[in-house]
């Protein structure tokens, strides 16, 4: 767990539009759908209508973070 790798920007920005489709995203390099895990949930302060996934790779173990805005359904 000493390797933190990462996505480009370009890649991130992949995932995102795939969250914001409503689509199950996937890692651009290994074409597998990541592992979704909601980061917060309040307990963190957040008080906007926003939550935070955190989204791994279980392939090649990469990770982002992304501000989700809060969808039309649970
Ligand atoms: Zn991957």
């Amino acid at each position: 767990m000493t390797d933190h790798a990462q996505y480009t920007p370009e890649e991130q920005q992949r995932i995102r539009a795939s969250i914001v489709a409503g689509d199950a995203p996937a890692c651009p390099r290994c074409d597998v759908t990541l592992t979704t895990r909601p980061i917060g949930g309040g307990s963190f302060g957040l008080g906007y209508a926003r939550r935070r996934e955190w989204l791994i790779c279980p392939q090649c173990k990469r990770s982002a973070i992304f501000d989700v805005k809060r969808g039309t359904r649970n």
